[in-house]
């Protein structure tokens, strides 16, 4: 069952798209844009499926990671992520697992902070845990990075070890006081959880607000088998804002990121709160986005199977035509949307992998 509740604009296929299969394309410069005449301008990359957390909605207990061998060395991932940027992509979001945990980042971080440089992107950030954002913050804004997503679920330290199977808050919050010292705009993601952080809503937005940070609120997927069954912890965004709404005053913000977030300013709090509510409502039609595995797997949605593979054309030839070939063929598949939907008689994951498979 699809969850996209309006129609969407009368297919606009660009012209790339309508080449046959084996036309040579251009080897930079146009634009992509999909069946439904979306603009992709946004790429997340997925740089290591590994973490040093395990939050229960996320991964299982024991997860099999890949063998490094498996994944692509850092200088790939830059050969990728300059090739979306050659075809019109502005944005870059490393992604994971946990993207700090991967050796070596910061040389990526260094590299691609050339686009930034030469304004071909206009924004190259990171989401992370926090829990190395210590170590690493002063030199993320060294490169250019002004943003960093760090999600928090919890403020209670027992309940963020419950949470994560073993992280450290405070290690995490010095990380945030780090980012923000070395400059960097911080917003906090936080996963609601029924019963487990629903008490906790009030108190993360009046804390985030209170240190001027943005709270984004997001409705658990179904993503990846876990141990605890997804209906125990989901908890629909609206219920939330409508308790918040009894205790603030809610003003809904037109800002739009093309991403699945909606944001209302809190007017007792003067701070920005965002809304990423997959299952019970979702933005597809605005998509602007495409993720890509540490692997070479470009996924088109994040809640579909279809992925391309473009490590064999990356690895098949010094010269990016076959890779841009095989982007074109992918963003000529982008679907229409996702298919979440979490209740009594959908418990199994609508997607086999795990969010930190293609990051989130
Ligand atoms: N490790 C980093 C972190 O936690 O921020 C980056 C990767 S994590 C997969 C990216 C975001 O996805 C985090 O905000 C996390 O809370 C969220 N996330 C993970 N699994 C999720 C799920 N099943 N449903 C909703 N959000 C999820
Ligand atoms: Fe790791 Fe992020 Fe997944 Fe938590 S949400 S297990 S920190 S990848």
């Amino acid at each position: 069952m699809s969850l996209i509740d309006e129609p969407l604009p009368p297919p606009a296929a660009p012209a790339e798209a309508e080449k046959p299969a084996g036309t040579l394309r251009p080897a930079s410069g146009a634009r992509l844009v999909d069946p439904f005449g979306r603009h992709v301008t946004y790429l997340r990359v997925s740089v290591t499926d590994r973490c040093d957390l395990r939050c229960v909605y996320c991964m299982s207990e024991h997860m099999t990671f890949l063998p490094r061998r498996e994944l692509l060395t850092l200088e790939e991932l830059d050969r990728l992520c300059s090739a979306f940027v050659a075809r019109g992509v502005r944005k870059l979001r490393l992604t994971g697992g946990e993207p700090l945990v991967r050796r070596d980042l910061m040389r990526l971080v260094a590299s691609l902070s050339r686009h930034l440089a030469c304004g071909t992107l206009d924004e190259l950030t990171l989401t992370t845990n926090g829990t190395l954002l210590e170590r690493f913050a002063a030199e993320l804004a060294g490169h250019g990075v002004r943003r960093v997503n760090v999600s928090v679920d919890s403020l209670d330290p027992e309940r963020f070890r419950t949470i994560t199977r073993r992280g450290d808050l405070h290690q995490v919050l010095r990380g945030i006081e780090a980012a923000r010292r070395a400059g960097l705009k911080v917003k906090i993601n936080t996963v609601a959880l029924k019963g487990v952080n629903e008490d906790e809503i009030v108190p993360m937005l009046e804390w985030a607000h209170g240190e001027g940070m943005d709270l984004t609120l997001i409705e658990v997927m179904p993503m990846g088998e876990i141990e605890p069954g997804r209906l125990d912890q989901y908890l629909p965004l609206p219920l939330v804002r409508e308790r918040l709404a009894e205790r603030f005053s809610l003003i809904d913000l037109a800002e739009r990121t093309g991403g699945p977030a909606r944001y209302v300013r809190v007017r007792e709090t003067g701070g920005r709160l965002g809304f990423i509510t997959p299952l019970t409502h979702n933005f597809c039609e605005s998509c602007n986005r495409v993720r890509l595995t540490c692997t070479g797997r470009l996924y088109m949605c994040l809640g579909q199977e279809d992925a391309a593979d473009l490590r064999a054309p990356l690895r098949s030839s010094a010269s990016d035509e076959l890779l841009m070939a095989a982007i074109d063929d992918a963003i000529a598949r982008k679907p229409k949307g996702h298919d979440f939907v979490i209740d009594r008689r959908h418990t199994a994951p609508a997607v086999p992998r795990h969010m930190s498979v293609t990051g989130g």
